[in-house]
């Protein structure tokens, strides 16, 4: 249950209304904003208290959400939230392009993508220094190696980074490399160890919807992120599994209205892991943002042929280059704005710590 409380309510009415639920054993959160107090009750209002709470005059609201996700239903708070990713807004009104190669395949290689994407004109940089692969046999990425490479070339480039995280025993390098927002995989979405310790790190989470996740069992993954201490949560839809073979995934746009009445986070969508076929993509991710997506992720790899994993759904930058156009249109005919990337050369911008 969500309480949203008389504008303006005087601190200690508010208050009074969290120890007076407190005593009944229930827990509650507050939310960050203040000229319009908000409490989530996390735990199962009694229905006696709750007919009591719905005339309770200081209650200008009571909200149910649909799941067990308090702190990430979009009445938590009175706006919808912008996560800065290193410098770079993701939300609020703003679309934003996250591209790289599946991989990061060795410094020269990733130094490459690197300036591809910029040129293309997208603001942040993606590529697995850890690889969530399905054979035990295929590339699984260079580890903590990869992630210098990555960081050596975000500074260059000055985009900011998004990498996965497979294991919470990798955080310290993470944090090491200074990675400006981590990514949980689909594979990854309901492991809530890696979710707990993931949300301490002070940083932004990338969280993609599990393969065949509901969009209550995500907003659920994204509430333990938010209970364990991280509010800066980008949802991305990236395709689930139907009984389609044609593609690799099925592309569930369907979510983007409905997350923008349940949810206040911002909320991307990966067309290249939907689609799994580079040709598909650029339609998909027009689709995307005309739908009121906050901004893509796309793979993109100089060399398609030669890209360790996910070749076949490799942009080349030149199309890349069209994606950002085309993305850049739809934020306008939306009436969002579409922003040039950071500065290169310029220092990155550190990572929030939070
Ligand atoms: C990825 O983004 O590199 C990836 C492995 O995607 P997903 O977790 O969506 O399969
Ligand atoms: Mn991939």
């Amino acid at each position: 249950m969500i309480l949203r409380l008389r504008p303006g309510l005087a601190e200690e009415r508010v208050q009074e209304l969290r120890e007076r639920l407190e005593a009944e054993g229930l827990r509650t959160a507050r939310s960050p904003e203040t000229a319009r107090p908000v409490i989530a009750v996390l735990d199962r209002v009694p229905a006696a208290l709750a007919a009591e709470l719905e005339r309770e005059p200081a209650v200008e609201e009571v909200v149910e959400s649909p799941g067990v996700w308090r702190r990430v239903h979009r009445a938590f708070r009175e706006g919808l939230s912008v996560v800065p990713v290193g410098g770079v807004n993701v939300g609020g009104g703003e679309v934003v392009v996250i591209a790289g190669p599946c991989s990061v395949e060795g410094a020269g290689a990733i130094r490459e993508a690197a300036w591809r994407v910029r040129e293309a004109g997208a603001q942040l940089l993606r590529g697995g220094a850890f690889k969530p692969r399905t054979s035990p046999y295929s590339f699984q990425g260079f580890g903590v190696e990869g992630l210098r490479q990555l960081k050596e070339a975000a500074e260059e480039t000055g985009l900011p980074v998004v990498t996965e995280i497979l294991d919470a025993a990798h955080l310290p390098a993470f944090l090491d490399q200074e990675v400006d927002c981590l990514q949980i995989g689909a594979r990854n979405m309901q492991n809530f160890t890696l979710l707990k310790a993931v949300a301490t790190a002070g940083r932004p989470v990338l969280l993609k919807r599990g393969l065949a996740a509901t969009v209550d069992e995500w907003l659920s993954a994204a509430e333990y992120l938010a209970a364990y201490g991280c509010p800066q949560i980008i949802l991305c839809e990236r395709g689930i599994r139907t009984f389609e073979t044609a593609t690799r995934n099925t592309l569930d746009l369907t979510v983007l209205p409905l997350l923008r009445e349940w949810t206040h986070l911002p909320v991307i969508v990966d067309p290249s892991h939907a689609a799994g076929i580079a040709r598909l993509i650029p339609p998909l991710a027009r689709a995307a943002v005309a739908a009121g997506a906050d901004g893509v992720a796309v793979e993109v790899h100089p060399h398609p042929s030669e890209a360790r994993s996910d070749g076949p759904q490799a942009l080349l930058p030149g199309e890349l280059t069209a994606l950002v156009a085309e993305a850049r249109v739809q934020a306008a005919v939306t009436g969002r704005s579409f922003h040039p990337p950071p500065r290169a050369g310029a220092a990155r911008q550190p990572a929030r710590r939070l």
